[in-house]
């Protein structure tokens, strides 16, 4: 009942030759008939002529971040407005790198899903723990935390399950070749889908797809997309390969 989603998170890598030919190669190997959401997210400054390589294909645009404000003496950065103009239609808010290196608390991050949503983005917010906390059996309530305070004051304005994407990403399990079980995987989905229940209308939580990201490969994506709490995946490295990433789109439905 919730589409698949499988979201390319190309970081900041790629020279402009090289993002052009992963985009084309990508949009020509993907089937038409192909059942999942499928979304790249380059670089900022090549949005634009992805955005023409893709054009007769379902791939959908997405960037790998807002500043939530709409113009402005802000230098370089990038707003919502700007992205909407490029037909850019998803975000990744609060990915752990952003957390850790540009020090993006829970209330930051809360501006900047309400900034996607007053300008019709779709956030895709991602959440983690630590390896230390998940040894130290935190993975819960650090998970339920960036929940609360990163959807605070939304259930408002989140009146449709399409609107919102969440991806669970082990920081442990990004970008280490350490993926998480499928078990595992599936015991904290399940966790964020009973605490969406509470922060956001009730009868939205059993709709929003719910991604896995963390070292997702075509050989390990089939046992992750198999849990019943987990409607696709954020991709990192294997994103950049085309013929990785469109294994993982047919793997995934
Ligand atoms: C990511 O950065 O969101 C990610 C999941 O990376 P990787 O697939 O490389 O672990």
């Amino acid at each position: 009942m919730r589409k698949p989603v499988i979201a390319g998170n190309w970081k900041m890598n790629t020279t402009y030759n090289e993002a052009l030919t992963l985009a084309l190669s990508i949009s020509n190997q993907l089937e038409n008939n192909i059942k999942s959401d499928v979304i790249l997210c380059p670089p900022f400054v090549y949005i634009n002529e992805i955005k023409e390589i893709i054009k007769h294909s379902n791939i959908k645009l997405g960037a790998q971040n807002i500043y939530p404000k709409n113009q402005g003496a802000f230098t370089g950065e990038i707003s919502p407005e700007m992205l909407v103009s490029l037909g850019c239609k998803y975000v990744i808010i609060g990915h752990s790198e952003r957390r850790e290196y540009f020090s993006e608390s829970n209330s930051f991050i809360n501006q900047k899903i309400k900034a996607c949503l007053s300008h019709n983005l779709i956030p895709i917010l991602c959440v983690g723990e630590k390896l230390n906390e998940r040894e130290s059996d935190q993975t819960f309530s650090i998970i339920q935390t960036q929940l609360e305070q990163g959807l605070e004051g939304l259930a408002d304005f989140i009146s449709d399950a399409p609107l919102l994407i969440i991806a669970y990403e082990p920081i442990w399990a990004i970008g280490t070749g350490k993926v998480a079980s499928p078990e595992q995987a599936q015991e904290v989905h399940s966790f964020i889908r009973q605490k969406l229940e509470h922060i956001l209308n009730p009868n939205l939580s059993a709709h929003i797809r719910i991604l896995y990201g963390g070292s997702v490969k075509p050989d390990n994506c089939k046992e992750l997309m198999k849990q019943p709490d987990i409607d696709g995946a954020l991709v990192g490295g294997a994103s950049l390969n085309a013929d990785s990433f469109c294994q993982i789109i047919t793997l995934s439905h």
